[in-house]
C-alpha cells in the first residue's frame, strides 16, 4: 500500500478495531498507509463485513469477538453503533492489556462514556473521540482513507486522564489529516445537536413528508428534486441504526435545540403570513454569511 509520509516508528504495536464499518475501515486504511501500527486486528459482528474486510485486506487479522481482538492491543478503537457499546465493553474488559488505551468514534460523547467507563479498568486509559467525518454509506466497502482529511476530531477525555494517552490518540487523528480539539463531553453533545443531529432530523422529516404525499405529487417531487430536496434525500439516506442511536443517546440536547428551532420557524411563519419581507431578508442574509464563513474555514 502507498505511504504518504516517510515511514517513521509506528505509534502503536497492536491496534484493535471493534467494528470494521465505514469509520473503522477508513481508520484501518490510514493506519496501514501511514504505518501507524505494527499489527491491526479487527472484529465485527457481521459475517459480511468480516468477509469484505478480508477480501480488501484492510487488517492483518479479522476475528468475530471483541475479547480475542483486544488481547495484547495497546490501542483499542470502538467503532460500532452506540447501542452495542455496553455489550462490546463487557466483552473486551477481561482481555484489556495493562497500560492500554481505549478510544471510540461514537457521535454522542456523554452516552459513550457512560456505556464504556464501567468496563475500563483503572490501569487502562480511556480517551473518547469523535471524528466529525462521515458519509451516508455504511460498511467496510464504503470506507476510504481520505474520509478524515481536513475535518475536525473532538476528544472528550475525563479530567485526570493520562496526558500521554490523550497525546497519542490526538497524534493518530492528526496523522489521519484531522484537526483535533479537546472539549467537555456535555458541551460536545450540545454543539453536535444543533450542527448535526437536528439538521439530520429535519432531512428525515422532509423526506418522510414527501413519502406521505399523494402519488402524483410524489412523482413530480422526485422528477424536480434538484431544487433543494435532493440534498435532503442524501442526508436522509444516512444509516438508520446510527441515527436512531444518536437521537436515543442525545435526547436532552436535541430536544433543547428543537425547541429553539420551533420558535424560529414560528417567527418565519409569522413573517410570511404578515408579508414581512424585511425580516425574511434579514434572516436569509445572516444565513448566507454563515455559509460563507464555513466555506472560508474550508469545512464546506
Ligand atoms: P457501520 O458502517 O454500520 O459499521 C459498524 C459495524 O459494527 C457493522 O459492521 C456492525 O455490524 C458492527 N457491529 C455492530 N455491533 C457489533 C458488536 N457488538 N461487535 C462487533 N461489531 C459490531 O457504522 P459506522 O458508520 O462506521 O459508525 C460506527 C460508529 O461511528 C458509530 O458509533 C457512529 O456514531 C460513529 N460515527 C459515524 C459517522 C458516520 O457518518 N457514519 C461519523 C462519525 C462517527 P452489523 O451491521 O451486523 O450491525
Amino acid at each position: 500500500m502507498k505511504k504518504r509520509h516517510a515511514a517513521g516508528k509506528p505509534l502503536f504495536d497492536k491496534v484493535a478495531i471493534i467494528g470494521i464499518g465505514l469509520v473503522g475501515s477508513s481508520l484501518a486504511r490510514v493506519l496501514r498507509r501511514e504505518n501507524l501500527a505494527r499489527q491491526i486486528v479487527a472484529c465485527d459482528a457481521s459475517a459480511a463485513a468480516r468477509a469484505a474486510a478480508k477480501r480488501l485486506r484492510l487488517v492483518d487479522r479479522m476475528v468475530s469477538d471483541a475479547a480475542t481482538a483486544v488481547a495484547g492491543a495497546d490501542l483499542v478503537v470502538v467503532a460500532v453503533p452506540q447501542s452495542a457499546y455496553a455489550k462490546v465493553g463487557a466483552a473486551m474488559r477481561p482481555k484489556l492489556k495493562r497500560g492500554a488505551i481505549v478510544t471510540d468514534v461514537g457521535s454522542v460523547k456523554l452516552a459513550a462514556m457512560q456505556a464504556l467507563v464501567p468496563h475500563v479498568p483503572s490501569d487502562v486509559a480511556f480517551v473518547p473521540g469523535h471524528p466529525l467525518a462521515g458519509t451516508e454509506n455504511s460498511g467496510p466497502e464504503a470506507g476510504f482513507a481520505e474520509l478524515f482529511v481536513g475535518r475536525w476530531c473532538i476528544l472528550t477525555p475525563a479530567k485526570g486522564t493520562a496526558a500521554a494517552a490523550v497525546t497519542k490518540v490526538r497524534e493518530m487523528w492528526r496523522r489521519c489529516g484531522m484537526h483535533v480539539e479537546t472539549m467537555d463531553a456535555a458541551h460536545h453533545d450540545r454543539v453536535l445537536a444543533i450542527t448535526s443531529h437536528v439538521p439530520h432530523l429535519i432531512a428525515y422529516t422532509i423526506v418522510d413528508t414527501v413519502a406521505a404525499l399523494e402519488s402524483r405529487m410524489k412523482a413530480e417531487v422526485i422528477k424536480f428534486a434538484a431544487s433543494g430536496f435532493r440534498d435532503f434525500t442524501r442526508v436522509a439516506a444516512s444509516d438508520p441504526v446510527m441515527w436512531r442511536d444518536i437521537f436515543l443517546n442525545n435526547k436532552d440536547a436535541v430536544l433543547e435545540m428543537m425547541g429553539r428551532l420551533y420558535e424560529d420557524i414560528a417567527l418565519l411563519q409569522k413573517a410570511i403570513r404578515n408579508g414581512d419581507g424585511e425580516l425574511l431578508h434579514r434572516v436569509f442574509t445572516r444565513s448566507r454569511r454563515i455559509r460563507r464563513s464555513i466555506v472560508q474555514a474550508k469545512q464546506a
